[in-house]
C-alpha cells in the first residue's frame, strides 16, 4: 500500500476542492472495495477524502412515491427501508443478494455505484490490464474469461460491472445526483456507467472533481410488481454470473409497461432496451418473452469460456418475466 494523506471532509461543498487539491485523491465511503484495492496496490490514491461524517445518510420521500437515497445510506439500511421494500422490491432483493451482511452494513450507496470490476486480471498486478494500466493490453481476451462480458465489450476490455444494486436501479430509471466544482448535476443511471471502448480505465461519467450526493428513484407505481434474480457460482457471497432485474405491468394478458436490466453481462448494468421495445403491447406469454430475449441477446459476442452466458441470460429473462406475469395476474 502506498503512503497517502487522509482528510475528513467537513461539508459537502468542500469535497470538490479537496478532490482536486492533490494528485489521485479519492473519496472514502465504507472502504469495502477501495481499501482492498489499495492493499493490492491496484489503487494508489494520493489522498483519501473521508466523507462518512457528512449528512448524506438519509432516505427521504419525493413527490408521488419517489425516494431520494443519500450517498451514505448503507446497503443494509436501503434494503430494509419499508418504502423501498413496498414500492421498489426489486431493489431490496438485489441488495440482499450481494456480498454479506457485514459488508452490506459498511457499503454505501455511492461506493456501490463506483465499485470496480471483479475481473481476475484487473486484480492481478502481474497480468496485462487496460483498465488498470491504459495501453498495457488485456489478458482476459485470450485467458480464462468465463465471468466476462458478452454485450458491449471492446477489444480493449471484456470486464463486467459487479454491482447488483445498480442493475435494479437501472431497471427503475434511477437518477444519480452529483456535485462538483461547477455545481450540481443529475445523471440518469443508464448514462452514469460507461462501456469500455478504448478507455476501459474510466468506469463512469463522473468527473474527477465530483462526488455522488444521492440517488433518486422516480415514482413508478407498477414497480411493486418487480423481481431480481441472480445466478452465481455459490448460493451466497458471490458475484453475479448473470442477473436480471425486471418490472412488469400487464393489462388483460398484454404487456403494458416493462423495465428490464441485466447484470454480469457487460461493463455497465445493461438496460435491455431492445427487449422492452419489442415486448410493449405483446401478449404476456413465454413465447413473447423468449422472442424479446433473443432480440436483446442477438448482438452478444462470446469469448472462449463465456458462451453459456448467452443462453443463460435468455432463460433468466423468460423465467423472471413469466413469474412477474403470473404475480401480476394474481394481484
Ligand atoms: C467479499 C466481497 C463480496 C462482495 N459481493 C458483492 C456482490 O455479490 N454484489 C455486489 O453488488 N457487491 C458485492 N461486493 C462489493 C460491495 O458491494 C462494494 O465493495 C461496496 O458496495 C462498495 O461500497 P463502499 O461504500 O465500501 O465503497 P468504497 O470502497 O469506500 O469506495 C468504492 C469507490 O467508490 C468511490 N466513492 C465512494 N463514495 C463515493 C461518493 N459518494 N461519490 C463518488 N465516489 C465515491 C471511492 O472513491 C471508490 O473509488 C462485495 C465485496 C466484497 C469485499
Amino acid at each position: 500500500m502506498n503512503n497517502f494523506a487522509y482528510t475528513r471532509a467537513e461539508s459537502v461543498a468542500a469535497v470538490p476542492g479537496l478532490l482536486t487539491s492533490g494528485p489521485r485523491n479519492k473519496i472514502l465511503g465504507g472502504g469495502t472495495n477501495l481499501v482492498d484495492l489499495m492493499r493490492e496496490n491496484i489503487e494508489q490514491p494520493g489522498g483519501l477524502i473521508d466523507i462518512t461524517r457528512l449528512p448524506l445518510a438519509e432516505i427521504t420521500d419525493l413527490p408521488e412515491g419517489g425516494l431520494r437515497v443519500g450517498a451514505l445510506v448503507r446497503n443494509s439500511q436501503l434494503a430494509a427501508h419499508q418504502h423501498v421494500r413496498e414500492r421498489f422490491p426489486v431493489l431490496s432483493q438485489a441488495i440482499l443478494m450481494g456480498a454479506s451482511a457485514q459488508l452490506r452494513n459498511m457499503a454505501t450507496t455511492g461506493g456501490n455505484l463506483m465499485q470496480r470490476t471483479r475481473c481476475y486480471y484487473f486484480y492481478d498486478s502481474a497480468a496485462r490490464c487496460n483498465k488498470r494500466q491504459p495501453g498495457a493490453g488485456c489478458d482476459a481476451l485470450e485467458g480464462h474469461n468465463r465471468i466476462h462480458a458478452i454485450l458491449g465489450s471492446s477489444d480493449a476490455c471484456i470486464a463486467t460491472h459487479p454491482s447488483d444494486m445498480c442493475v435494479a436501479m437501472s431497471a427503475l430509471d434511477a437518477v444519480v445526483q452529483v456535485t462538483g466544482t461547477e455545481g450540481p448535476r443529475s445523471i440518469p443511471i443508464v448514462d452514469f456507467h460507461r462501456l469500455p471502448g478504448d478507455r476501459p480505465d474510466t468506469d463512469t461519467n463522473l468527473r474527477p472533481d465530483e462526488l455522488i450526493t444521492a440517488v433518486d428513484l422516480p415514482p413508478l407505481a407498477f414497480a411493486t410488481n418487480s423481481l431480481y434474480r441472480k445466478v452465481r457460482d455459490r448460493a451466497s457471497y458471490a458475484f453475479a454470473i448473470v442477473s436480471v432485474a425486471a418490472v412488469l405491468e400487464t393489462e388483460n394478458g398484454r404487456i403494458g409497461n416493462v423495465r428490464l436490466a441485466l447484470g454480469g453481462v457487460a461493463h455497465k448494468p445493461w438496460r435491455a432496451a431492445i427487449a422492452e421495445k419489442q415486448l410493449h403491447g405483446e401478449p404476456a406469454t413465454e413465447e413473447s418473452f423468449r422472442r424479446a430475449a433473443e432480440a436483446e441477446l442477438a448482438p452478444a459476442r462470446a469469448r472462449k469460456h463465456n458462451g453459456f452466458k448467452i443462453e443463460l441470460a435468455k432463460r433468466l429473462i423468460v423465467s423472471v418475466l413469466s413469474e412477474l406475469s403470473r404475480k401480476g395476474t394474481a394481484q
